[in-house]
C-alpha cells in the first residue's frame, strides 16, 4: 500500500508514462501482488471517456490535438526535404491509443539477433511466452490460424481484418508471381510470403461495403529495418521543449533501393497478376500515372513516402561493452540504481514489423523480471 508521511505518498514503484508498454508493467505488477503500491503517472488524461479512441480510424481525429505530443521532424533531406508529422499519443494507452491496430510481431531472426548482439532473454523462443501473455486470439472461420502461438486468455483481444472484396483476388495474384500462402505468417515470426494481418480490435461491428462500379484500392509499401539512424537531440535546457527529431529517413541509398523496388513489384503483381489484371486499370486520380523505371520509383518514393509512426530505439539495450548502450538486458538503466526504461526505446534494431505487439510484451518481460528480482525480505 503506499505509504504517506509529512504529504508525500511512498509507492513500492512508479511508472512514468501509462502508454503501451507502461499500462502493462502497472498492471502487472498491481495484480501480482495486493501488497504492492503501484503509481503510474500519465501526461494526458484518462481514455476511458474519449470515444474517438476506442474506434478503429478514429486516430485521425486526435492528431493535432491535445491527445498527440504534436512533433515534427526537420527537414528530410532523403525524402526532399519536406518536414513529416510524428504523432505521438499523449493519454492513457499512449500510441496504443492513435494507432492503426495492426499486429504484426516481427520475424524471429529479429529476435534472434537481438539476443546474439549480447541481451540475454530476448530470442524469438523467449519472447514468445510474452506475446501469449497479452493476447486473447478471436479465431475467424476463414482464417487457417496457427493456434499453438496465440495466447488465449491476455487482456488484448485480436481479431483478423475482415476479408474486402478484393481480397482473394490479391492473394491469387502474390501466389501466382510465386509467393507462399502462409496464411498466420506475420505472428509466426517468418515473412518470406503472403498472408493476412490481425488487429487489436474484436467486434468493431465496421463492415465493408462494396461499392458496384469504380472503386480505389491502395497497396501500402512498407520499408522494414531501414538502414538509416536518425537522432533526437534537445533543443533548450527547458524540458518543456520540443527535441530536434530527424528520422533520417531515405538518408540511405539500400533505403531507398529497398522502398522502391517494393513499389515497383507491388505495382507490377498488382497490374499484372491473375486475380487483379482484369480489374485494377490504372492510376488514381486518372491524371497521373505511376513510374515506368527505376529510376522513376526511387523519384516516387523521395517525393510521396511518408512515416509509418514507428521510432524507437533511443534507449539502446546493450552489454556494458556498447558506448551506445543505456540499458542492460533486464532494462536497467546504466549505473543508475532503482531506474528501468522499459518501452519501444529500448531497441537495439527495429523489428522487421509494427511495434505495438513488441511493446506489450516489453511491458509484461520487465514486469516479470522486477518481479524475479524483488527481495521479499525488505
Ligand atoms: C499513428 C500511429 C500509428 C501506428 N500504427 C501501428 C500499428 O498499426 N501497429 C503497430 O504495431 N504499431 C503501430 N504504431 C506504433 C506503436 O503504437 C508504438 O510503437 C507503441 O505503441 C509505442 O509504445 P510505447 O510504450 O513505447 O510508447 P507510448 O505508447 O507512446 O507510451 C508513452 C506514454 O508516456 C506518456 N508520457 C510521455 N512523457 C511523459 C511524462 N513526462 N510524464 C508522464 N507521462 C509521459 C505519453 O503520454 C504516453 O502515454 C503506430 C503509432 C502511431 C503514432
Amino acid at each position: 500500500m503506499a505509504q504517506r508521511a509529512d504529504d508525500v505518498s511512498t509507492y513500492d514503484y512508479i511508472i512514468i508514462g501509462g502508454g503501451t508498454s507502461g499500462a502493462v508493467a502497472a498492471r502487472r505488477l498491481a495484480e501480482n501482488n495486493i501488497n504492492f503500491s503501484v503509481c503510474l503517472l500519465e501526461a494526458g488524461p484518462s481514455n476511458h471517456d474519449i470515444t474517438i479512441s476506442h474506434i478503429p480510424g478514429g486516430r485521425f481525429s486526435m492528431y493535432k490535438t491535445s491527445l498527440d505530443w504534436c512533433y515534427q521532424t526537420v527537414p528530410q533531406k532523403g525524402c526532399n526535404n519536406r518536414t513529416m508529422a510524428v504523432p505521438r499519443g499523449r493519454l492513457l494507452g499512449g500510441c496504443s491509443a492513435i494507432n492503426d491496430t495492426f499486429v504484426t510481431r516481427g520475424t524471429k531472426a529479429d529476435y534472434d539477433r537481438i539476443a546474439d548482439m549480447g541481451n540475454p532473454g530476448w530470442s524469438w523462443k523467449e519472447m514468445l511466452p510474452f506475446f501469449k501473455a497479452s493476447e486473447t486470439f478471436h479465431s475467424t472461420e476463414w482464417h487457417q490460424a496457427d493456434l499453438d502461438i496465440h495466447g488465449t486468455d491476455g487482456p488484448l483481444h485480436i481479431s483478423m481484418t475482415p476479408l474486402a472484396p478484393i481480397s482473394e483476388k490479391i492473394l491469387e495474384s502474390f501466389i501466382d508471381n510465386g509467393f507462399d500462402y502462409k496464411p498466420d505468417m506475420f505472428v509466426q515470426g517468418d515473412y518470406e510470403g503472403i498472408g493476412h494481418i490481425g488487429r487489436t480490435v474484436y467486434n468493431d461491428g465496421l463492415p465493408y461495403n462494396p461499392i458496384n462500379g469504380e472503386g480505389v484500392f491502395t497497396v501500402n509499401t512498407f520499408l522494414c529495418g531501414p538502414q538509416a539512424r536518425g537522432t533526437v537531440r534537445l533543443l533548450s535546457k527547458d524540458p518543456i521543449s520540443k527535441p530536434i527529431i530527424d528520422h533520417a529517413y531515405l538518408d540511405n541509398d539500400l533505403d531507398v533501393a529497398v522502398l522502391a523496388e517494393g513499389c515497383r513489384l507491388c505495382h507490377e503483381i498488382i497490374m499484372k497478376g491473375r486475380g487483379t489484371k482484369d480489374i485494377i486499370v490504372g492510376a488514381w486520380p486518372k491524371i497521373i500515372s505511376h513510374p515506368n523505371d527505376m529510376i522513376g520509383w526511387k523519384e516516387h518514393v523521395r517525393t510521396f513516402a511518408s512515416s509509418g509512426s514507428h521510432p524507437a530505439g533511443t534507449c539502446k539495450m546493450a552489454p556494458e561493452s556498447d558506448p551506445m548502450g543505456v540499458v542492460d538486458s533486464r532494462l536497467r538503466v546504466r549505473n543508475v540504481k532503482g531506474l528501468r526504461v522499459a518501452d519501444i526505446s529500448i531497441l537495439p534494431i527495429l523489428n522487421n514489423g509494427h511495434p505495438q505487439i513488441l511493446a506489450y510484451a516489453i511491458g509484461e518481460k520487465v514486469a516479470s523480471m522486477i518481479l524475479q528480482d524483488v527481495d521479499v525480505s525488505k
